[in-house]
């Protein structure tokens, strides 16, 4: 062995640390270079290679143990990470779609979707449509021979429609075009995304998965080898990758996952149901409540519910009320996300971003955290009382 220099054991020391660790807490490990046995090995490299290490852009055990646990989750072939849910969700479009394609959206998307169909889709020559969130079978008549994807949010962002996947997915597969799904909402615990018929699962980990509002990621799980590829190369050419110490918090969130998921499904329950008997509500939006719009296709398709939603006031109550509501409320905090630890108020303009809006009244959406349920009821009889 050569002697070495002071600078040079910081770097490569004798002394290494033991093997043989084994703990319930997955490991961080954290690269730029990856280093190879070989020169061949070295020539040899493939990013597609999820058996090998190549690079920091395409992946440490840290990240290919996320990666493999969430295909695992959702049943899924592969899985591909993405520095936030917005990019997964680009990421889920953009390998897939060229000069003169077409593509499909439903009216309710999450809004940042419609700023890319607007924005880099339309700049790429892409057509993107909207459609009626509750057409089922009857989005045949919208798919046309270069439609390429049919995008699925159920339920919808903010309004809270549940589509019928299986219709829709019928109806694309049958055009030759691919069905991804905006899982958010039920973080794969509650709608089995594949077996319904999606080929592509996006999710904003950022939500339940990382469950903690301290980060931001996202996901793309494809069902087959050939989907998985075409993302994944998309994510290698343009350098996609996660850090892995947030990805750490991910892994650390998944374990208390479904318990947070069931807590909150509880309460929320719990909410909107009290909500429904408030004089001042005309409508609450929850999969779960009958004559909520596709609640029948979310009893069918879906397990439970998860902690969001929305409810809609009688139609004196116009935005000045649903400012001073949610202004009234001292555990419901004011900003974007959910599916973290705290509980969230926002309200809509719908009238706006929706062609078929028909309510005066406004609507607020809720996302139930984990504060004591109690606590959140008094603070939503504050909001109540400031109407
Ligand atoms: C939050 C969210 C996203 C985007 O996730 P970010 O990590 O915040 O970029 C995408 N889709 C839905 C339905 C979301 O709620």
């Amino acid at each position: 062995m050569t002697t070495k220099q002071p600078a040079t054991l910081l770097i490569h020391p004798e002394r290494a640390a033991p093997g043989g660790f084994r703990s319930l807490v997955p490991g961080t490990e954290r690269a730029s270079t990856v280093l190879f046995e070989n020169i061949d090995k070295w020539k040899n490299r493939s990013g597609f290679d999820e058996s090998i290490y190549t690079y920091g852009t395409s992946g440490t055990p840290t990240t290919r143990d996320l990666q493999n646990r969430l295909a695992e989750w959702e049943g899924g072939f592969a899985t591909v990470l993405f520095p936030s849910g917005l990019a997964a969700v680009a990421y889920a479009f953009l390998p897939f779609v060229a000069p003169g394609d077409h593509v499909l959206i439903p009216a309710n998307v999450y809004d940042p979707v419609k700023t890319l169909a607007n924005g880099l889709l339309k700049r790429m020559d892409v057509t993107v449509e909207q459609y009626d969130p509750l057409v089922g079978a009857g989005i045949a008549a919208q798919i046309k021979p270069n439609t390429r994807l049919v995008w699925v949010e159920t339920p919808g962002s903010i309004t809270m429609e549940v589509s019928d996947l299986p219709a829709i997915a019928a109806a694309a597969h049958a055009a030759g075009a691919l069905v991804a799904i905006d899982n958010t909402y039920s973080a794969g615990w509650y709608l089995r995304a594949f077996e319904l018929g999606a080929d592509i699962s996006v999710h904003a980990l950022t939500k339940y998965p990382a469950g903690h509002s301290d980060l931001v990621m996202g996901s793309i799980t494809a069902k087959d080898e050939a989907t998985w590829k075409r993302v994944k190369d998309m994510a290698l050419q343009t350098g996609q990758c996660c850090a892995p110490d947030d990805v750490y918090l991910v892994l650390r969130g998944l374990p208390t996952m479904p318990l947070r998921i069931r807590h909150v499904e509880r309460v929320t329950n719990e909410i909107a149901q009290w909500m429904q008997t408030r004089p001042e509500v005309k409508l609450v939006l929850h999969p779960a409540l009958p004559g909520s719009p596709g609640h029948e296709i979310w009893k069918r398709d879906f397990t439970g519910s998860t902690g969001v939603f929305s409810f809609v006031l009688h139609d004196q109550y116009g935005a000045d009320a649903a400012a001073r509501f949610i202004e009234a409320l001292e555990f419901f905090g004011i900003g974007a996300s959910w599916g973290g630890i705290g509980s969230l108020a926002l309200t809509y303009d719908l009238a706006k971003s929706r062609t078929h809006w028909p309510h005066k009244g406004a609507l607020i959406r809720l996302n139930i955290g984990l504060e004591d349920e109690r606590d959140l009821k008094a603070d939503l009889e504050r909001g109540f009382a400031a109407l």
